[in-house]
Order: structure tokens, then sequence, then C-alpha cells
């Protein structure tokens, strides 16, 4: 797993703060892009080790904000060559891609191997990886979380949405969580449609997973400094809790 970007908030990925690429997955040799925000590509290209959309074999747009799909299209065009190599399968929430408010151009339709809407609670596969979807966040777009499943590691990712107690079952089990903590404390969400630090470490305490990670960070989140948010939480909770940095590459299992 590759943070090709950490960053949440208007502010933060407007002044590129943080980097706002997404998260790239190799799972059972399987390449799984989720979110590619904006500059997606450019950090793809820049990554160490370099990610090659070319050999891309899904992307997973949780919901259809230009921070989570503002690369989708030009990443969809280096993934096929242009349109040369049709490859590939787009998983999204059906709004991402039909009506006004798709986020896709629509030539780059047939250049996709196939177009699979993203429901709440269901279960999907990429090659031989399997995920499910959470139920459906509270967020100002249609939003789901997404659960990876292999044989050796299960991956959670618990994307924009307002805490709500009753989602925390579709992450139950996970061993790894990616937790995205816009904001510090609930007191600085004034729209209360993100995350915050105090959400997460409600959430870890239920969840208990073996590790945590907090990404898609605003600005209370990074004035707080994210290495000591994450170490307050990881010695309350006795998880081990990690602050996403730009480019960090976590070996999976
Ligand atoms: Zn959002």
């Amino acid at each position: 797993m590759q943070f090709l970007g950490t960053a949440g908030g208007r502010h933060v990925v407007a002044r590129q703060l943080r980097a706002s690429g997404g998260i790239f997955l190799r799972l059972e040799q399987v390449h799984i892009l989720m979110d590619p925000g904006p500059g997606s590509l450019v950090q793809c290209v820049k990554a160490a080790p370099r990610v090659d959309p070319a050999n891309l074999d899904g992307i997973v747009v949780t919901h259809g904000h230009i921070d989570h799909a503002n690369d989708v299209n030009i990443i969809i065009d280096a993934m096929t060559g242009g349109g040369d190599r049709p490859r590939g399968t787009l998983f999204a929430p059906r709004p991402c891609y039909e009506g006004n408010t798709s986020v896709l151009y629509h030539y780059l339709r047939d250049f996709l191997k196939e177009i699979v809407p993203l429901g709440p609670r269901r279960e999907y596969a990429i090659g031989n990886v399997r995920f499910r979807t959470s139920g459906a966040h509270h967020h100002s777009a249609e939003t789901y979380g997404v659960i990876y499943r292999t044989p050796r590691v299960s991956i959670g990712f618990m994307v924009d949405t307002v805490y709500d107690p009753d989602l925390l079952d579709s992450y139950r089990g996970a061993e790894m969580l990616v937790f995205y903590a816009t904001f510090h404390r609930r007191a600085d969400n004034p729209s209360t449609l993100h995350y915050s630090v105090e959400d997460a470490e409600e959430a870890i305490a239920v969840l208990r997973p073996r590790k945590a990670f907090l990404t898609h960070m605003g600005l209370s989140v990074l004035a707080a400094g994210p290495d000591r948010v994450a170490k307050k939480l990881s010695d309350k909770l006795g998880v081990e809790v990690i602050a996403a940095q730009d480019g960090m590459v976590v070996g999976l299992p």
C-alpha cells in the first residue's frame, strides 16, 4: 500500500500542503488505485517505487468529490494507452458516471473493460482480490467505504462521512483500518460531513484493528501535528496508530 497523498479538506488540497493522489494497493499481484484526487497521475509517476498506471487492474472511486475523483479521467487514459489497450474496471457509485453529477468523460467509457456500480454492503472482486462495501456513508454525495480481503490480509478504508457508530459494523474484523480523519476535534467540523480524529479514536476503540492509519488530513490535524496526534491515540488505545505521510509505503503481509 502506498499513500500517493494524505491531504483532506479544500485548503490542504488547494495549497497542496499534502499531496492528493489517493492510495495505491498491490494485493495478490492485483493493482488498484483508490480515490485518484488532484495530481494523482503526477504522484504515480513520481512515487518511489513508481506506480505505472498502465498496470492498473482497477480504479475505486468512493464518491464523486473533486479530492477523490479529479484525476480519474487522466488515470483511465494512462491506464489504457489513450484507449489503444482497453483494460481495467472502474468501481464507483452510479452518480459518478451517470447523469449531471458524472465526473467521467463520456468518451473514456469505451476505454474501460467494465464499469461496476458500488452499492451498500455488496461483494466485488478484482481478479482474485475480493472487497466489500460498507453501508452507505452519510456525506453530500453517494459514498461507500471499502474493505479489501485476501487470504493474507483485510484492510478497510473509512472514507468521508458523518460519524455514525452504526457504520462501524461494516468494518468489523478488518486487521488494518485507514481513517479519513479530516478534522482534529469534532468541534472543528462545522458541517459534520467528515470524520475527526476524535471519531477515529472512538472507532478504533470499538474495532481494535492490528494497525490503524490516519489520512485525508485537513488543516486542524496538520496544525495539531499528525505524528503527535497518532502517538496519543496509540498510547491511549494500545493499538498502533500511524499518521500517513505522502509517499509512505506500507508492506502488507
Ligand atoms: Zn467528500
